[in-house]
């Protein structure tokens, strides 16, 4: 059984929270790791601009001077991604991961696009996965003698939530490899919900989508690369996802990735449940938060480290005001109430749950098509870690 260490928000003259992140992973043994000498790649997301629920430079900065005092040369590194945004080269990446705080002032330390100026810095690493031979990653962070993972957890329309697999998985993936990916998802557009708004086609990095003479989306699937663009940015689930099965096998491709970015390779984990957005750090927005802030958890298993947190999201209140308390709402129409709980039918199952939404499977409830069990279930079964784990509190 793994383990994990939490540590929650409580604060005090004598311990902030920068001290307390240290503080988890040191309990959670990372001086284990011998850093001497090596390259460290500090895998995090710098937020696309606009978006404020990435995780602070300021972590980072700490997670810097701790690698460093143990004798490691760290650097910050994220891969391009495939959306039209801000992060699709390195020349933009660069200048964003600088405007959000990720320069050698803030955060200490220098930042190295993985995948380089357009994506094509990349090594094949033959893992002969069940989905993926070859998974295609950036060879900065490749090339890194060792890999630790800074996860901001959230909610991912997609993957259900981004955790450690889906921050070193996907993250990690050069361009190619976010093709490959994401190819087998590609979304339908429900003609009956389509208002003609554009959106999407305005915002389709691979002219894929375009509106008909009735003023409808249609998707050109010779072009589309199914990077789910267009089904984050509708607002009237008219381009939605078109299989059951399309988040288990990205979910499971993305455990297959993270397979490919640690082998061989010592690395450690934390996780920060904060700003736990119901959607990724990718869009230039963050809605509302779906749950407490809740704390950070470490872990040398990204598979443990995961579970934990979905756990303890599961385990929280719904955040009233939130997308996540507007589908709750709709929930409270098919449960039944009993001594302050609710059975709950259509949304999640015959399931017991608190007044507050205690013990509700958030992310399936916010996105109902994703499927982020099967992706930890296959981790698991690959040997990239254990779902079941004991949790220790710092
Ligand atoms: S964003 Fe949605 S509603 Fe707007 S045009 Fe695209 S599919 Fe239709
Ligand atoms: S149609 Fe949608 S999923 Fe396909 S490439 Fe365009 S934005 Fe991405």
């Amino acid at each position: 059984m793994s383990k994990v260490w939490f540590t929650n928000l409580r604060t005090s003259p004598s311990a902030g929270l920068t001290d307390k992140m240290e503080r988890v992973c040191r309990r959670a043994g990372i001086e284990k790791i011998d850093f001497r000498n090596q390259f460290v790649a500090i895998k995090t997301h710098f937020g696309e601009p606009g978006n404020l629920a990435f995780i602070r430079p300021n972590y980072a900065a700490r997670m810097v001077e701790l690698i460093r005092s143990l004798g490691g040369r760290p650097f910050l590194s994220d891969s391009n991604t495939l959306y039209s945004g801000r992060r699709s080269n390195a020349v933009d990446h660069l200048q964003s991961a600088m405007e959000n705080g990720f320069n050698p002032i803030s955060a200490k330390c220098n930042v190295i696009i993985a995948d380089g100026l357009k994506g094509t810095e990349v090594r094949e690493v033959a893992i002969d996965g069940e989905f993926c031979k070859a998974p295609k990653i950036g060879s900065a962070i490749v090339d890194a003698d060792i890999v630790v993972s800074m996860n901001h957890f959230k909610g991912h329309e997609q993957s259900g939530f981004g955790g450690a697999l889906k921050n070193l998985g996907m993250g990690s993936a050069s361009r190619a490899g976010k093709l490959e990916l994401h190819s087998g998802s590609q979304p339908k557009v429900v003609r009956d919900n389509c208002i003609g708004c554009n959106i999407c086609v305005r915002h389709c990095a691979h002219g894929a989508i375009a509106l008909d003479a009735g003023r409808k989306a249609v998707i050109d699937y010779a072009l589309c690369v199914g990077c789910g663009q267009c089904v984050a940015l509708c607002q009237w689930d008219a381009a939605v996802l078109d299989k059951w099965d399309t988040s288990e096998n990205l979910n499971c491709k993305i455990a297959e990735y993270t397979k490919a970015v640690l082998l061989g390779k010592p690395h450690f984990h934390v996780s920060f449940i904060m700003n736990v957005s119901p959607e990724c750090d990718c869009w230039n927005h963050n809605d509302a938060a779906i749950v407490p802030d809740l704390g950070i958890a470490a872990s040398f298993d990204p598979v443990a480290l995961d579970q934990a947190c979905a756990d303890l999201v599961t385990a929280a209140p719904v955040l009233g005001g939130s997308k996540l308390a507007e589908k709750y709402e709709e929930c409270a129409s098919c449960c039944a109430h009993d001594s302050g709980h609710h059975w709950s039918r259509e949304f999640h199952g015959l399931h017991v749950h608190g007044p507050r939404g205690e013990g509700v499977d958030k992310f399936r409830l916010i996105h109902p098509d994703t499927d982020w069990q099967s992706g930890l279930a296959h981790a698991e079964k690959i040997g990239l870690g254990e779902r079941e784990y004991e949790l220790e509190k710092v």
